[in-house]
């Protein structure tokens, strides 16, 4: 957290104002003091807190869009290796098929001998 200073506009003690507030009380006469933003310092620092905000809001987003796209992506893969192994079943049931329909006509061959 950091404090800017500026002067109290109804004592004019020097006061320390936490750059996020809007407004506060003076702690020598309790006056409420509004922060106008006419403080270049303050503007500053509320800008590139803003600014640093957008940023960290950007990052995350390309982070959620990265997140997203190796989602999509191990799908994908995932897809595919299902695929794979479906085809891999399907030729496995196909060769156990042709075993069986050869075990099943050499058999009907020694029968009718
Ligand atoms: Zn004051």
């Amino acid at each position: 957290m950091k404090f800017y200073k500026m002067q109290c506009p109804s004592c004019g003690a020097n006061l320390e104002v936490e750059n996020e507030l809007d407004s506060f009380f003076c702690k020598y006469c309790g006056t409420k003091i509004y922060v106008t933003e006419q403080d270049p310092e303050i503007i500053k620092a509320k800008t590139s807190i803003k600014l640093a905000k957008e940023k960290a809001e950007l990052e995350k987003v390309k982070l959620q869009q990265e997140l997203d796209i190796k989602k999509v992506k191990l799908q994908q893969e995932l897809d595919i290796k299902k695929q794979e192994n479906k085809d891999g079943t399907t030729i496995g049931l196909l060769i156990i098929g042709i075993i069986f329909l050869m075990y099943l006509f050499i058999y009907l061959l020694i029968q009718s001998i």
